[in-house]
């Protein structure tokens, strides 16, 4: 028998969230309910200095006054706060440890500016790989003056997958990311970790996010594999950018949810537009998240980036 789907929305506590966020959620929300999937809501809240409970509790509470709902996890929901799972993190480090795969990072901000390789496509960093280098001696003495980060030797070869809206893509993670760390040397654990074994231990089966995070999936499907776990189907959704190109952001303080819901009233409104925006509905008319699933194709998210201008979008 086909096993049920299980979707997620991981959104991160750091802010309300923005029309970007809310496309991402109503994406993965949609492909989950159109095929009778489970939804859970995942809160990821690893960075103690930028997560706040109180974000939790607006993200959960504007999801549902969207329409948006979840049958397990949310902010109240203990084990669905990346905060309480390190000891799963810890786990899985020792498996990746058992494999002489972890290394020890001593360098500081500006070494690591000073050791990024060229450059991969986007201007994002690739670490050269200089910690990896160290001999047992140089890792005592560096110890000594202060707390590692831990990376990934990241194996070579090439990676590649199917993705649901974006077609093929391969990739070698070895060179793009390059080693990545696992956890900072103030013992937080890295998102491309947690993410992993999060989404390995809660079953999910697809992933839908935006398209920002296709880059990291070839090293996540590396982790999958180095951890032994199954990966779900992944599908990155086209970004919503401003006219002049940039990415929306929560920068965007006008487009965020305590705007929108201000100026729109009620989620029908707001949905349509977004809907439209994202080439399900042919034209910007009211309608409910639950009457989108009818309308659902994925195919709607085939496409490129989505220009949104924030003056059309003006709510203040
Ligand atoms: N927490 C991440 C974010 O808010 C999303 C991670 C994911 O969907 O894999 O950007």
């Amino acid at each position: 028998m086909p096993q049920t789907v299980r979707g997620r929305f991981a959104p991160s506590p750091s802010g309300r969230m923005h029309l970007g966020n809310i496309y991402c959620a109503l994406a993965a929300w949609l492909s989950c309910r159109a095929q009778g999937g489970t939804m859970l809501l995942r809160i990821e809240d690893l960075d103690p200095d930028r997560s706040k409970p109180e974000y939790a509790r607006l993200i959960a509470d504007d999801l549902l006054w969207l329409g948006l709902d979840w049958d397990e996890g949310g902010p109240g929901d203990r084990s669905f706060l990346q905060s309480t799972r390190g000891a799963l993190y810890e786990n899985a480090l020792d498996t990746l440890r058992a494999q002489g795969l972890l290394y020890p990072c001593f360098c500081t901000r500006a070494e690591l500016h000073a050791a990024q390789a060229p450059h991969a496509g986007d201007g994002r960093a690739v670490y050269d790989g200089r910690c990896r280098r160290l001999t047992p001696a140089e890792r005592e003495r560096l110890a000594e003056q202060r707390a590692p980060a831990l990376r990934l030797a990241v194996p070579d070869g090439e990676i590649c997958f199917d993705d649901l809206f974006c077609g093929r893509v391969c990739r070698d993670p070895a060179r793009d990311p390059g080693d990545i760390i696992v956890r900072r040397r103030d013992g937080v654990f890295a998102y491309q970790l947690a993410v992993v074994v999060d989404d390995a231990l809660m079953g999910v089966s697809e992933v839908i996010r935006g398209r920002d995070l296709l880059d990291s999936t070839p090293v996540q499907l590396r982790l999958y594999q180095l951890l032994g776990y199954r990966p779900p189907r992944f599908g990155h959704i086209p970004l919503l950018v401003a006219p002049d190109g940039r990415r929306l952001s929560k920068r965007e303080r006008d487009l965020d949810m305590g705007a929108l819901r201000a100026h729109f009233g009620a989620p029908e409104p707001l949905l349509g537009r977004l809907a439209c925006a994202a080439g399900l509905l042919p034209r910007p008319e009211p309608v409910s998240a639950r009457d989108l699933i009818a309308l659902y194709r994925p195919d709607a998210f085939s496409r490129g980036d989505i220009v949104i201008d924030p003056a059309d979008w003006a709510v203040s």
